[in-house]
């Protein structure tokens, strides 16, 4: 382990998150430089679901910077206790519509936005003391009828519509590929939809695709931001846990 990491000194009860999150970035840089792209090139989102506020900490002390989260009220209790610390927080989870103004004050993107009057809420309620909510529309790429996310062929209607509504800035494209699915695919389809968008005028610039299973493999096809939890935290446990 390196010297500058040093778990012990920052007073740490989560070692492993320290260790988890060094070898995420390592296999980040060396999937992007396989992939000829820049090593520092892909965002990760740290996805701290279940976690308690103090794995978050070390996460935090480690450099990590953007977090990301499901469910809203689990969520603002963590971020209470970390008001301290510059974080940026990402709202990854499915959005009801009675939880549009917690996510609209509490987040600084929301990956997965798929119906327009969703999208008017958070940007109706976004607080306009903070700038616009960063959003990405999540794509049905494997086409079943019961798996959330926009069609691909409604994708262009429903950017320019995001794009009207003052309170937002649309990013991009999220996707969760079906565990069944050859995510290699999946993510190869998502960049072309992405292409196929700013070719129409959009000026799109993230994707948002790639788990702690499949992150080496999103990256290769493109992903600009990718959310890996369980391999930075460790493998979560059924239930709820996130007390201090
Ligand atoms: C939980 C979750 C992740 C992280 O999953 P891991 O397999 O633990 O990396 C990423 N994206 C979404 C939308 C999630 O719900």
């Amino acid at each position: 382990m390196n010297e500058q990491l040093k778990v012990g000194e920052t007073g740490s009860e989560w070692p492993q998150v320290a260790m988890g999150l060094r070898e995420v970035k390592a296999r980040m840089a060396v999937a992007a430089l396989a992939a000829g792209r820049r090593a520092g090139g892909v965002m990760l989102v740290a996805v701290s679901k279940t976690y308690p506020a103090s794995a978050i900490r070390t996460a935090a002390l480690c450099g990590q910077r953007d977090f990301g989260e499901n469910y809203v009220q689990e969520a603002c209790e963590k971020q209470a206790m970390l008001t301290d610390l510059q974080l940026v927080w990402h709202f990854i989870g499915p959005i009801q519509s009675n939880k549009t103004r917690e996510i609209a004050t509490h987040f600084d993107w929301v990956h997965g936005v798929e119906r327009e009057k969703i999208a008017r809420r958070l940007s109706e309620q976004r607080p306009t003391s903070k700038p616009a909510l960063n959003v990405c529309l999540q794509v049905n790429i494997s086409g079943e009828a019961s798996k959330s996310g926009v069609a691909p062929d409604a994708l262009d209607a429903l950017a320019a519509q995001v794009e009207g509504l003052p309170g937002l800035k649309l990013r991009g494209l999220m996707a969760i590929p079906d565990p069944g699915d050859n995510p290699q695919s999946g993510f190869r389809q998502m960049r072309a939809l992405l292409e196929e968008l700013n070719t129409k005028g959009h000026a799109l610039d993230t994707l948002s695709m790639g788990m702690s299973g499949d992150f080496e493999t999103a990256i290769a096809e493109g992903a600009t931001i990718i959310r890996v939890g369980s391999a930075i935290f460790g493998k979560r446990s059924g239930k709820k846990f996130y007390a201090t």
